[in-house]
Formats: structure tokens, sequence, C-alpha cells
């Protein structure tokens, strides 16, 4: 891109000046070819800018020293995880400072006593997750990209995954944070307490706000005693409103399992073309249940899984026989995204409706593919009430872009009629600012914009992202 040639200004030439005086041990990455694998995140559709700089800290005292510079020198800083997000929220800003948390990435104790881990925002949640259950523990936010995505990035997007269903979104699993505001300040919200209501729920607020309001560089996170293992169960639809309907039913009979989700026939297909899990390619649609409550009790919550499935019209229900069927299943659903990313070019939308509304959801996904004549494999968390309908386009599809933003705003006014959201858990980001003003309509825009005035008066935080 031609805009990557210009020089910095001189003010912006100072204020990297000023960053190399006063942390001298920092890593600065200034050279063109490493700051542009900074501009995108994995929302490759956008065109953001490039950062002037790429900071990579590894303690709270640089970041906040980078926060009062940028103050200072009026410069917008981008927090930045592991860059999987799908908003844009981690994309470059023309001309700002890139801090990126890949070096900030040491757990720093796990309290038994208390049930917490308190942790650096750059850890990967798998290896956060993998830490704790040495220890006989369980954290369980549980993205499906849990392998590559950060900890700090969870908490900016306030991530969902495969067992919200049951545990809840990242929010849900947070007690309290450090936090770098605009100027440099460094805050801590919340603590180790389970039950705390002093004042306004700040930690909450910071959790899902895309480092819009303050940059998360501490957190500290609840856990659990490790969970049994799990008992599975797949099952087949002849469509994919059966499966939506079985969803309905299984939420009514209050079944909690701890993953429920689907997959329809063209991710189906997609998934097992890659890893040939002999999955019923015939199927509209296959639901994957899981639980993980103990003893007898897991078999009898899967029959009635298996009752439920059966009644909305299942053409086949499958108890997983092993653990290692179970993880190959669950596995194969965490890779859908990448496998209809095989076929072309992939766009991953994230809608969410009240849970009894997914057989309408459905339903309005399958007349869009229809009216825009384009390809969309449909997977994620029913069991939450959120999809994740992916566009799939031929790599030379030069309709592409103007039909993906025609039938994104389809799927958002269809989510919004049904009582849903536009984003469940992937955020509004750079892509979705629209539609968030179309779902939450002037007024809450505007007590949103009042909140981000008072934390960050000189919008240096993540500009453009969000609001
Ligand atoms: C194949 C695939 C599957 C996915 N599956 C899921 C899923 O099941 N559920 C789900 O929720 N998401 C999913 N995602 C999206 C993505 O992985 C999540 O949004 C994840 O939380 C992003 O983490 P990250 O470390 O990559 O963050 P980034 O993309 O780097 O950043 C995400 C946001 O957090 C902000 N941020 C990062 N660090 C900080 C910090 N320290 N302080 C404040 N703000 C910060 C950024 O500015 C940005 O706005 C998936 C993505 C892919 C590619």
């Amino acid at each position: 891109m031609t805009d990557t040639l210009a020089p910095p200004t001189p003010a912006q030439a100072a204020f990297l000046a000023e960053i190399e005086a006063r942390l001298p041990g920092l890593r600065l990455l200034l050279d063109e070819a490493d700051r542009e694998s900074y501009r995108l995140d994995e929302t490759a559709y956008l065109h953001p800018g490039l950062p002037l700089a790429v900071a990579l800290p590894t303690e709270t005292e640089e970041v906040s020293e980078l926060l009062r510079l940028a103050t200072a020198h009026r410069v917008p800083v981008v927090p930045r995880g592991a860059g999987t997000g799908l908003s844009g929220g981690a994309a470059g800003v023309e001309g700002a400072l890139t801090v990126a948390f890949t070096r900030m990435d040491r757990i720093l104790e796990i309290d038994r006593a208390n049930l917490v881990v308190v942790t650096q925002p750059g850890i990967v949640n798998a290896a956060l997750k993998a830490a704790v259950a040495a220890e006989g523990l369980f954290y369980a936010p549980d993205p499906a990209s849990y392998e590559q995505c950060s900890i700090g990035g969870n908490l900016g997007t306030n991530a969902g995954g495969l067992c919200c269903v049951k545990y809840g979104q990242t929010r849900d699993s947070v007690l309290g944070l450090e936090v770098v505001l605009a100027d440099g300040e460094v805050i801590r919200t919340g603590g180790r307490t389970v039950k705390d209501v002093a004042g306004y729920a700040l930690t909450q607020l910071f959790v899902g706000s895309q480092g819009t309001l303050g940059i998360v560089t501490e957190a500290i996170l609840r856990l659990r005693p490790a969970p049994p293992p799990r008992a599975t169960l797949i099952a087949f639809f002849p469509s994919a409103t059966s499966a939506g309907q079985a969803v309905r039913d299984m939420t009514a009979a209050g079944l909690e399992p701890v993953t429920l989700e689907l997959m329809d026939r063209f991710t189906i297909a997609a998934v097992d073309d890659w890893h040939h899990l002999g999955l019923d390619r015939e199927a509209a649609a296959m639901l994957l249940v899981e639980t993980d409550v103990p003893g007898a009790a897991a078999a009898a919550e899967i029959d009635r899984a298996a009752i439920a499935c059966q009644g909305a019209g299942a053409s086949d229900v499958i108890r997983a026989t092993d653990a290692q069927e179970a993880d190959w299943l669950r596995q194969g659903r965490r890779m859908a995204f990448r496998a209809l990313e095989r076929l072309g070019v992939a766009r991953m939308e994230d809608v969410g409706v009240p849970r009894a509304r997914i057989p309408e959801l459905i339903a309005a996904i399958e007349a869009i593919g229809d009216r825009h004549g384009v390809r969309i494999g449909t997977f994620g968390h029913a069991g939450d009430g959120n999809l994740h309908p992916t566009f799939v386009f031929d790599r030379d599809d030069p309709r592409a872009e103007e039909v993906t933003e025609a039938a994104r705003a389809d799927l958002y006014r269809a989510a919004i009629a049904l009582g849903g959201t536009v984003t469940a858990e992937h955020g509004v980001g750079i892509s979705r600012r629209e539609a968030l003003a179309e779902q939450v309509g002037p007024d809450v825009l505007r007590t949103m914009r009042s909140i981000k005035d008072a934390l960050d008066p000189l919008g240096i935080l993540n500009p453009g992202k969000v609001l």
C-alpha cells in the first residue's frame, strides 16, 4: 500500500524518540515489514491503517509510560493480543502506536485457596487452561480459537466459545483487573472476592470494551475444580430448522449441557472433507451435545438430550464411544471456520437471538443465502442462541464485497427483528459500528459515548473502534 512509504512526521518522530529515550529496554518495531504484519487481525476484508510503531512491553510500568507519552503527544494507541479478532478491534490505525501483549504472558499466581489465577494478558488461552489443569483446576472460557487467542484479547472482546451455555462468557470468569487508563494512570478494579458491589461494576465495564476505555495489564480470573470427563452425543437432522427445534426443546426442558453446538450441511461437508470424521453428509444439520455432570447423571442428561433430538425429528443419534472420539468431534467443530476457509474467501458473522428463536434465525439465514445467491456455512454455539453464518465466495468472485455488505445488512436486520444482537461474542470493532447504532438506538449510543468521553477525553484509545 502506498501509505506505508510516508516517513514519520516531525511530531511522530519526536514521540518515537521520547519512547526510546525513556524506555531503552522496550522492544519497539519500526521496520515497515514488521509493522505491516500488525495492520490486520483475522477480519481480512477490512482496509485498516498501518501502525506508526509496534511496542512489545513486558511490564505494566512500560505500558503506563507509553500511555503517558501517547497522551502528551496525542498519538492514538491500539492494544493487541494475538490478532485473531473477527471485528477489526486490534487492526492498525494509521499513525497510531500498537501495543502488542505477546511478551507480557506470565502467570503470576495460581491461588488455590481462593480458586483464582492472576495473569498477565498476553498468555494464550490454551496455555492458561493447561497450567491450571496441571493443578486439577479449570478455567472455563473456551473460544474455538483457544490455541491462538490471548486472555487480553478474550477480555477485550468478552469472548465466548464452546462452553458458555453452562459457564458463561469471559466476563463471568473475571473478578478483578489492573487497567492502564488513557493518561497512563494505573488502577485496580475488583479483587479476589467472589462478591463485590462496592460502587460501579468497572471490571465488567472494561471487559468487552475492545481497548477503547483502558488497557488491561493484569487479570484475576475465576477457576473451578476440574469437572469430570465429558459424555458426548451427536445428532443428525433432515433440516436445519429441526436441529434448531431440538435446541429450543433442550433449553425448555432445563437441560444444562456444557456444549450445544450446531453445524449445517455445507459446514459438515467442509469439516469432513478435511478431517474424515465419518459425519453424515446427507444430513441438513448436526448438533454436538456434551455434558460434564458427574457419574450416572451424565448418562441421564445425554439420554434426555437424545429424546429431545428424536422428538424434533433427528434422523440419527449417536453417543461417542470414548473420550478420543469425543475429542475428535469437538475438534472438528472447532475447525469449522478453517474448513470453510479452504473453500474460498470466508467471512464469518456472529449474530445472537433468544434461544427459543434459533429455528427462526436458521430459516432467516437460509432465506438470505437464497436471496443473495451466496453460499452460507452456518455453525456455532446454538445453545447460546449464537450462530456464525459464514459467507463463502470463490477466490476470484468480483461480487464478494458487494454481496457481503448486502447480506450482512439483511442478517443484522433479521437478528434485531428476532430480539437479538448483531454480535454475540466477536465485538463491534470496526466492522459492526453501523449495525450497533441500528441495534441500540441513539439514546444508548449517547450513553456509551459519554462513558467513552469520561475515560478517554482525548480519544486516543483505539479510535474508530466500537463507537
Ligand atoms: C478460527 C477462529 C475461531 C474463533 N472462535 C471464537 C469463539 O468461539 N468465540 C469467540 O468469542 N471468539 C472467537 N474467535 C474470535 C477471536 O479469537 C476472539 O475474539 C479472541 O478473544 C481474540 O483474542 P486475541 O488475543 O486474538 O485478541 P485481538 O484480536 O488481538 O484483540 C481483540 C480485541 O481486544 C483488544 N485487546 C487486546 N488486548 C487487550 C488488552 N490487554 N487490554 C484491552 N484490550 C485488549 C483489542 O484492542 C481488540 O479490540 C475466533 C477467531 C478465529 C480466527
